[in-house]
């Protein structure tokens, strides 16, 4: 029988069968995507084979069927071992705030141009807008401008409030969406709006707690009333860009993409080359300079936290 993941804690999987009911299942055999070894072989969204083990309840997962995308788990030894999240997204959700506390524009654009390198759709949701003054309302027009200049949609809302709810779940409706969020936006609380009669903790996982701990968690995926899925990342504070090489960063920020090959030299890190494209954008305001700035941090390997 096929089935979708929808849920992992390591050693077990439990899988929505096609026929509509739900089995729990153990991994038979070893799955591994191309080039990479992983401390998880299967992850929620993933569709799997499986079959009823003997008088039994309970199956056993044989296959995994071909993923159109994936995201991976920032590791802490890159080379060597990583945790796929979830797999056959539709869409990546950031929830970012201007208020207690504010979301730096560096935060945006590792997960942007991560989103980018897994080619899963991303869009900004900033949360809190009942808290926004006058100058956060001016911040907030600051970073649409921003980032609806280069295509990322940005939607306003108030978890507490309830505010342009209906409009979120327009945007989820029939799709998977993954959602993320660094500690305290109120990623939590928009997701109990959105799932009601479920229960996420709010404001538990705080900052100083969730430093240093590696302890590994899994994506959780829900069914959203009104059709489509919700991935949920709860204490997963960032999303890594994996197995991206500094030399292809450029195509990860979208409108550095379009202008790179017109860079003097076809292998242009964008740094300090003459008869750089990029450069030339930036100093002409084509190309903004908080974009270009996050590029350099990443391309230095600069781990800026929110
Ligand atoms: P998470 O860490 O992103 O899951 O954030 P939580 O959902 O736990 O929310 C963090 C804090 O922000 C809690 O105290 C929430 O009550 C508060 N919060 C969440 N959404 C809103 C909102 O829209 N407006 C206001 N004023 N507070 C919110
Ligand atoms: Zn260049």
């Amino acid at each position: 029988m096929q089935g979708l993941v929808i849920k992992s804690t390591g050693s077990w999987y439990q899988v929505h069968g096609e026929n509509g009911l739900e089995y729990n299942c153990r991994i038979k055999g070893k799955f591994r995507i191309q080039g990479i070894q992983t401390t998880n072989p299967v992850a929620v969204g993933d569709q799997v084979g499986f079959e009823l083990e003997p008088n039994s309840d309970n199956g056993v997962i044989n296959k995994l069927y071909d993923r159109r995308n994936y995201i991976i788990r920032k590791s802490i030894n890159l080379s060597k071992q990583a945790q796929i999240i979830a797999a056959n997204l539709d869409q990546a959700f950031l929830v970012v705030t201007l208020a207690s506390p504010r979301t730096s524009l560096g935060f945006i654009d590792r997960f942007l141009a991560t989103a980018e390198a897994y080619d899963i759709p991303a869009m900004l949701i900033f949360n809190k807008l009942d808290l926004y003054n006058e100058d956060g309302l001016e911040v907030l027009a600051e970073y649409q401008r921003i980032y609806e200049n280069i295509g990322y949609p940005c939607y306003t809302v108030s978890a507490l409030e309830g505010t342009n709810i209906p409009l979120i779940e327009s945007l989820l409706k029939d799709k998977t969406t993954l959602f993320s969020g660094h500690s305290g936006v109120g990623k939590s609380s928009l997701i109990n709006v959105l799932l009601p009669g479920h229960s996420i903790k709010t404001g538990e996982i705080s900052e100083a707690s969730d430093k240093g701990q590696h302890t590994t968690t899994f994506a959780e995926m829900h069914a959203l009333p009104f059709g489509g899925y919700l991935i949920d990342t709860p204490g997963i504070r960032e999303l890594g860009i994996f197995d991206i090489k500094p030399e292809e960063l450029g195509h990860y920020f979208r409108e550095m993409r379009d202008l790179m090959n017109q860079c003097k030299f076809n292998n242009c890190r964008h740094v300090n080359e003459p008869g750089c494209a990029v450069l030339k954008a930036v100093e002409n305001g084509e190309i903004e300079l908080s974009r270009y700035e996050s590029y350099l941090s990443i391309y230095h390997g600069n781990e800026t936290r929110a």
